[in-house]
């Protein structure tokens, strides 16, 4: 789309991040609407068939094909784009779809992956179930463990792989010496920074090559809609991730990106006001007589607490604890909780609590939960926009029978 007439040329340099948020990647129509318009259309016309060849063959400006781009998700990958701080942005149909995209798209049989073994329950399917079937195999670490990342790493190792803050248990990474690590031995690095979001942490400008999100969580941030995003540099995305994602499909549908558009305006007013709660509930919980243990990463008894301050602007949006009985305690607390809801989504305006062993982490089995330290007492909760005090008053009554 030109600019002019209703869209401004745009210089992000110098904007906040709220900025960003509200005016990032805006295009206008020749209506002048003032809300992002939702082309909701799968195809495009040309004016002549000279016009079509020109598209098709890159010399004309233009989108050809809904799978190949969308102006509203144009809109979405810009405003991301410039968030992130990143050369290049790609928005795809769900998070995992951008986790897949991210490492498919530049792996081959042989290629050596090593990650952090506190992963998400798909991404640890993935790499090591998934893409073992393919020839590329993954070697597990300790995250905080420098050496150890040293260690795995083979003359095929392509890719060095983790989260940060991790789910469940708000392991803390750090980004600058793992991204160092990758450079000397020539890999990249590729980071699941869903639960920090875009606005508490920026991987990039610690050295990580390639972020993904879920735009499912904090995105949108209202339970509605699926998406995901890839931020990278032009030349990957050019050379590596277009020709991938375009031809295997996971397409990003123009409702959702114009969903999700509304939900970058205020995600910084509620990734904000989360994790303000989060902090709160999780100094208030540490201590109490049911709770064994508390994960938060700006809490003083995160064991990666100063390099947490340091890494994230605030501690994030989730907080989980060890309750007191195992499973027994936990379902106990679950099922007197009057507000909270049980679900495993996060990143909610609705507070949502869930029992990893049982849901997210039931199928990486027993073993690689022993692994990872997730034990059958474990609840993480997602804090939303309710009340502080609301949320803790709920909690402690859960508790009481327990204590
Ligand atoms: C939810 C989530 C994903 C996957 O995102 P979807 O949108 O559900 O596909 C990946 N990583 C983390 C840390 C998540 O929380």
């Amino acid at each position: 789309m030109k600019k002019g007439k209703y869209t401004k040329t745009q210089d992000p340099t110098g904007w906040g991040d709220s900025t960003k948020l509200i005016r990032g990647g805006l295009t206008r129509s020749e209506f002048g609407e003032t809300a992002e318009a939702l082309y909701l259309t799968s195809g495009y016309v040309y004016d002549d068939p000279e016009s079509a060849e020109r598209r098709f063959s890159g010399e004309e400006e233009g989108y050809v094909y809904g799978r190949y781009g969308n102006p509203t998700v144009t809109m979405l990958e810009e405003r991301f784009r410039m968030l992130e701080g990143a050369e290049a942005a790609y928005a795809v149909a769900s998070g995992m779809a951008a986790c897949w995209g991210s490492l498919a798209c530049q792996l081959k049989s042989g290629d050596h992956i090593v990650a952090s073994k506190s992963l998400f329950g798909s991404n640890y399917q993935i790499l090591t179930v998934i893409l073992p079937r393919f020839g590329i195999t993954a070697t597990l670490v300790d995250g905080n463990d420098l050496s150890a990342w040293k260690a795995a790493i083979r003359p095929e190792t392509k890719i060095l792989f983790f989260e940060t803050p991790s789910n469940p248990l708000l392991e803390v990474l750090d980004i600058e010496a793992i991204s160092d690590i990758a450079h000397k031995a020539g890999a990249q690095v590729v980071i699941d920074n869903v639960f920090a979001t875009p606005l508490l942490q920026k991987p990039m400008e610690l050295g990580a090559d390639i972020v993904f999100y879920s735009n499912t969580k904090h995105t949108d941030g209202q339970g509605r809609v699926f998406g995901g995003m890839i931020l990278s540099t032009a030349k990957f995305k050019e050379e590596l991730l277009k020709p991938f994602l375009r031809h295997t499909g996971p397409t990003l549908s123009p409702f959702n990106a114009w969903v999700l558009l509304k939900g970058l305006e205020t995600m910084k007013l509620r990734v904000n006001a989360s994790s303000h709660s989060a902090e709160y509930l999780a100094n208030s919980l540490d201590g109490m007589p049911s709770i064994e243990r508390v994960y938060y990463p700006h809490h003083d008894t995160h064991p990666q607490v100063r390099l947490a301050k340091k890494q994230m602007k605030l501690g994030g949006t989730m907080v989980s604890f060890d309750v007191k009985g195992g499973k027994e305690g936990a379902f106990n607390l679950l099922r007197r909780l009057r507000i909270i809801d049980i679900s495993n989504n996060l990143g909610d305006s609705k507070s949502l609590i869930t029992h990893p062993a049982t849901t997210t982490h039931k199928n990486i089995g027993p073993e690689a939960r022993a692994l990872m330290g997730i034990s059958d007492g474990c609840l993480r909760l997602s804090v939303g926009l309710e009340d502080a005090s609301d949320l803790l008053a709920d909690l402690k009554q859960a508790m009481a029978v327990n204590s």
